[in-house]
């Protein structure tokens, strides 16, 4: 090993920054940010330290690097970008026994400076021994995806407790097992989902159980899984898949993200087609109830986003009124997906100020909408589920005023590699599904915006062959 890592306490501590311009800002934040007392030294000052400086974040010495500046500093960083001062200040501050970095010189750095992923008070801190700082950045942010950002809190709470659980668990063995509970539990879970109240509680309540053996208690996640690129997964959806026990998914989770769930947890497929539910809505709120009550981690997983026509509020009812711990996570929704793979802005200054989602569902063969709402100008209409219902939607929002040449296209499996766009008009889009096989699931988005699909789509699935 050719450095030692540490990390050092820099608070009010005197430190000197010989340079003023961009590279030295980012040295100065960090310094700033460990809460050390920052010295600038330089004749002149790039705007964001000179707002530093006028804010008394730091201090500023007007002048060209000299050897007294480095009177009394513990730590020295050389930013110039001249080769000579770095190397000056570089050799002084060994001569005297000062750590010094350089940027980007690891020969002449008595410390380097390694890449951080900060989860305060969490800190990884990576370095390829100055032979890469690409490589370290990249390692970085493979971390950063895979470390919630708010893995910090998680640490905060560790700190605040750990007499508590000392107390209770006198034994080191016990004591340990606890934490990795903890750690991997609906405690750590809820409180990167930001239900730190709900976290302590919990903490507090397993720290008292008083059988000592800690009961295992289930928790539902409910996901969106997007409209189906599994790269358009959120980071937690992701991690929540990877530590599930059991996964509910149904027929709109593409396969390729049901891949994404952990090898072995249990899948269970409850279906969903048009018409024909595999399981009836309430089997399924009851379901997600049993499995957490057998202290299951339960993912839910739903296409798209839970919360916009995917039902996701009947099912926490469930789990809310049986006291079952949930929490939600966001999916992008299909019009969203949809619109950014077919190059369809949903809104555009010239074309749309406004977006309206509905669900264009039949019902006894008529659509139950607020007509009125969906005729207005400049908006864009995102129907889900619509397909079926084409020539009564197109025919009303004729009727009711819109004109028949308004621009509209139905999008097949958007954001996968089956993704196809079929663009008309209001008077034509029931054609469309005559003359070709439209499959499921399509969105159909009218108004002036699908205007510029023609400019700006983008996306070529390597599925669609014409
Ligand atoms: N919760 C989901 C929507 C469920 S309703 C979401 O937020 O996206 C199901 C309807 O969504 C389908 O009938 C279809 O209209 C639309 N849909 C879902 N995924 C789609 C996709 N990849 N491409 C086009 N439409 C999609």
């Amino acid at each position: 090993m050719r450095f030692l890592p540490v990390f050092l306490d820099l608070v009010n501590r005197p430190c000197l920054v010989v340079g003023g311009g961009v590279i030295a800002t980012r040295k100065i934040n960090r310094l700033l940010k460990a809460g050390a007392e920052v010295t600038v030294v330089a004749p002149e000052l790039c705007d964001e330290v000179q707002s530093l400086c006028n804010d008394q974040k730091i201090r500023f010495v007007a002048a060209d690097f000299s050897s007294m500046h480095l009177d009394s500093m513990v730590l020295v960083i050389a930013a110039t970008d001249d080769e000579d001062i770095n190397r000056q200040v570089s050799e002084l501050a060994k001569s005297r026994n000062i750590p010094v970095n350089v940027v980007d010189n690891p020969k002449l750095c008595s410390f380097i400076m390694p890449s951080v992923v900060d989860r305060n008070p969490v800190q990884i801190a990576i370095s390829t021994g100055g032979a890469s700082p690409v490589l370290a950045r990249l390692l970085r942010a493979r971390l950063e995806t895979m470390i919630p950002a708010s893995f910090g809190r998680l640490a905060e709470l560790m700190g605040k407790s750990r007499e508590l659980v000392r107390k209770r668990f006198p034994d080191m063995n016990e004591r340990r097992r606890f934490w990795e509970h903890i750690l991997q539990g609906p405690v750590a879970e809820m409180l990167f989902a930001g239900q730190g109240k709900a976290a302590l509680k919990t903490l507090e309540q397993q720290l008292n159980d008083e059988s000592h053996i800690i009961s295992n208690h289930g928790e539902v996640y409910l996901v969106g899984g997007g409209p189906g690129d599994p790269d358009l997964l959120t980071f937690r959806a992701l991690r929540l898949m990877q530590q599930a026990d059991v996964v509910l998914y149904d027929r709109l989770v593409a396969p390729e993200i049901v891949e994404l769930v952990r090898k072995d947890a249990e899948r269970i497929y409850v279906g969903k087609e048009r018409n024909q539910h595999a399981l009836p809505q309430e089997n399924i709120n009851q379901m997600l109830v049993r499995l957490a009550r057998e202290g299951k981690r339960v993912l839910r997983l739903k296409g798209g986003d839970p919360f916009i026509f995917g039902r996701g509020g009947e099912e926490i009812e469930t789990l809310s009124a049986e006291g079952i711990p949930f929490q939600v996570v966001p999916g992008i929704t299909a019009a969203g997906g949809c619109a950014s793979y077919a190059g369809i802005p949903l809104t555009h200054r010239d074309y749309a100020q406004s977006c309206i989602f509905v669900t264009g569902h039949l019902k006894d063969g008529t659509m139950n909408l607020n007509w009125n709402a969906l005729v207005q100008p400049k908006q864009t209409i995102a129907v889900y589920m619509g397909t079926h219902g084409l020539e009564v939607l197109c025919s009303e929002l004729i009727k009711r005023g819109l004109p028949e040449n308004t621009p509209a296209a139905i999008v097949q499996q958007g954001t996968t590699q089956q993704q196809r766009v079929y663009i008309g008009t209001l008077k034509s889009l029931p054609e469309i599904p005559k003359q070709y096989e439209v499959k499921p699931p399509s969105m159909i988005i009218i108004g002036e915006v699908v205007k510029l699909h023609e400019k700006l789509a983008w996306f070529e699935p390597v599925g669609n062959t014409d």
